[in-house]
C-alpha cells in the first residue's frame, strides 16, 4: 500500500513546529489516564453519540490518548477525517458524510453501519499549534446547535488544560512517585554532581515481566493495584537521596548516588527478591508479580543522563531476553549498544520511498544515530527490506536497510 506524498495539507515548516509540540507534552503511546477518559465519557454522554475520541496526531497516525465506542488505539493519518481540523482553530462538523465528497468514498463510510455524523474539534496549543481532536461520531447522520458547538469547544480546552497539567506534574497519579519528567530533571542533577567531583553514581532501570497477562487475567484495575504494590514494595528498600521514578506504563527508574556497578547489582537483586513476595489475597490464581532489572554505572568522561538510562534499559532487555526475573549489568560487548548510546531522540516527519519512487509511506522518525534511525509506522509490513528514508524538514535522505522489523516500528541501518 502506498500513499500520495502530500497527505498533510500544512506546510513543512510548521508541520515541523507542531511536531516539536507535540513532542513536548510526551504523552504517545503512554497508557490510559483517568482525566483523558473522564472527556471521553462526557463527550459521549453530553452529545449522545456512539463514538468519542481524544487523540494526538503525529507524522502518520492520529493516536487514541482515550476512546469510547471503538475497539482501535489508533488509525494512520491518510484515513482519519481529523486531518481537516488540524488546519485550523476551529472545530469541523460533518453532518452526514456520505453526502460530503472529502469522505463518502472512505471505507469508514462506506461500511456497514459506517460513520455518517463527524465532529472533531483541534486541541490548540497556547502557542497556536494543533496537537491532536477530540472527535464526537455516530452512524447516524445530525446536527450540532450552537451550544453543543460551544460545549465542544469548551471540552478541548479542558482537555488542554488536563495536557498542560499533565505535563507540569512531577508526581505520578497512580503510584506517587516522580514522573519521568521529575525523574530525569532530579537525576541530571546527580549526574552533574558526580562528572564534577568523578563520584560513583549507578542506575536501575525494571520491568515488569508479562504485566500484559496480568492485565488480561485480572483486570486492568488489578494491574494498577500491582503497580501501587510495587512502588510501595520498593519505597522502603531504597534510600532517602536515592531517586525512584515510573518511566512508562510499567517501567520504573532508580538513580543510586554513591553506588558502583556492584553496589546497584545488589541493590537490584533485593528489590527483584521483594517484588517475589508480594502477595495479593483473594486472587484467584494467586497473583505474583516478577521483574527483570537493568543495572549501569555512570562513565564521568562519557556518560550523560540519556547515555545512562539507555545503558540501563539495554541491560534490562538483556534481562527479558535471557530469561525475565534476572538482574543484568550493563555489558558493552554489543555493537547495538555502542549505537544505542548514540541514539538522539526526536519526533520528525519521514517518509519511506521504495519501488522505484512509486510507493511513498509517512513515518513518524522517533530516533537518529550515526548510521541508523527508528522510525514509526502504520504496518511495517508494507515496507521492503531496502529504501530510503527521507525528512524532508532536514533535508536529509538516506538510502537504507531494515535492521529490526516491528508490526508498528522499523530500525533502519544506513550506508
Ligand atoms: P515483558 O515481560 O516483555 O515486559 O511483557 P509485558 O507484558 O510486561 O510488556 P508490554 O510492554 O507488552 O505490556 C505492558 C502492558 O502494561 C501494556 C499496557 O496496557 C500495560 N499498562 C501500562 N500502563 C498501565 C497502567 O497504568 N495500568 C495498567 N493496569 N496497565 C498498564
Ligand atoms: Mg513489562
Ligand atoms: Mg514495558
Amino acid at each position: 500500500m502506498s500513499v500520495a506524498l502530500d497527505i498533510f495539507p500544512l506546510p513543512q515548516k510548521s508541520e515541523d513546529e507542531r511536531l516539536a509540540a507535540v513532542e513536548r507534552y510526551d504523552i504517545l503511546d503512554t497508557p490510559r489516564e483517568p482525566a483523558f477518559d473522564r472527556i471521553a465519557a462526557l463527550v459521549r454522554l453530553v452529545f449522545g453519540v456512539e463514538t468519542s475520541i481524544v487523540s494526538m496526531i503525529d507524522a502518520h497516525r492520529q493516536w487514541y490518548k482515550a476512546s469510547e465506542g471503538t475497539p482501535l488505539t489508533e488509525v494512520p493519518i491518510s484515513e482519519t477525517f481529523c486531518r481537516y481540523a488540524m488546519t485550523g482553530p476551529e472545530p469541523m462538523i460533518v453532518p452526514d458524510a456520505s453526502q460530503d465528497e472529502r469522505f463518502r468514498d472512505s471505507p469508514h463510510v462506506t461500511a456497514e453501519r459506517g460513520v455518517r455524523f463527524y465532529a472533531s474539534v483541534p486541541l490548540t496549543t497556547e502557542d497556536g499549534h494543533n496537537i491532536g481532536t477530540i472527535c464526537a461520531i455516530d452512524s447516524h447522520p445530525r446536527q450540532f446547535s450552537g451550544r453543543e458547538l460551544e460545549i465542544f469547544r469548551e471540552l478541548a480546552r479542558v482537555a488542554m488544560s488536563e495536557m498542560e497539567l499533565r505535563r507540569l506534574a512531577t508526581t505520578d497519579g497512580l503510584t506517587g512517585i516522580s514522573t519521568r519528567r521529575a525523574f530525569k530533571e532530579d537525576a541530571e542533577k546527580y549526574v552533574a554532581l558526580a562528572r564534577r567531583h568523578r563520584s560513583q553514581l549507578s542506575a536501575i532501570a525494571f520491568d515488569i515481566d508479562r504485566f500484559k497477562v496480568i492485565n488480561d487475567t485480572y483486570g486492568h484495575a488489578a494491574g494498577d493495584a500491582v503497580l501501587k504494590a510495587v512502588t510501595k514494595a520498593v519505597e522502603p528498600i531504597l534510600r532517602q537521596s536515592d531517586i525512584f521514578g515510573r518511566l512508562g506504563g510499567e517501567e520504573f527508574g532508580v538513580i543510586l548516588p554513591d553506588a558502583d556497578g556492584n553496589a546497584a547489582m545488589v541493590v537490584a537483586e533485593k528489590l527483584r527478591h521483594a517484588l517475589l513476595q508480594l502477595s495479593f489475597p483473594g486472587s484467584r490464581p494467586p497473583l505474583t508479580v516478577a521483574a527483570s532489572f537493568g543495572v549501569a554505572t555512570f562513565d564521568p568522561s562519557a556518560d550523560t543522563y540519556d547515555s545512562l538510562m539507555l545503558k540501563a534499559d539495554e541491560a534490562l532487555y538483556e534481562a527479558k531476553r535471557s530469561g525475565r526475573n534476572k538482574s543484568m549489568p550493563w555489558s558493552g560487548a554489543t555493537l547495538a549498544t555502542t549505537r544505542q548510546v548514540e541514539r538522539r531522540r526526536v519526533l520528525k516527519a519521514g517518509k519511506l520511498v521504495f519501488n522505484d519512487r512509486r510507493s511513498v509511506i509517512d513515518c513518524t522518525v522517533r530516533a537518529l544515530w550515526e548510521d541508523g534511525a527508528e522510525v514509526q509506522l502504520s504496518n511495517s509490513a508494507d515496507v521492503p527490506d531496502e529504501l530510503t528514508l527521507e525528512i524532508p524538514s532536514s533535508n536529509f535522505k538516506w538510502d537504507g536497510k531494515v535492521a529490526i522489523r516491528r508490526p508498528n516500528s522499523l530500525e533502519l541501518s544506513f550506508g
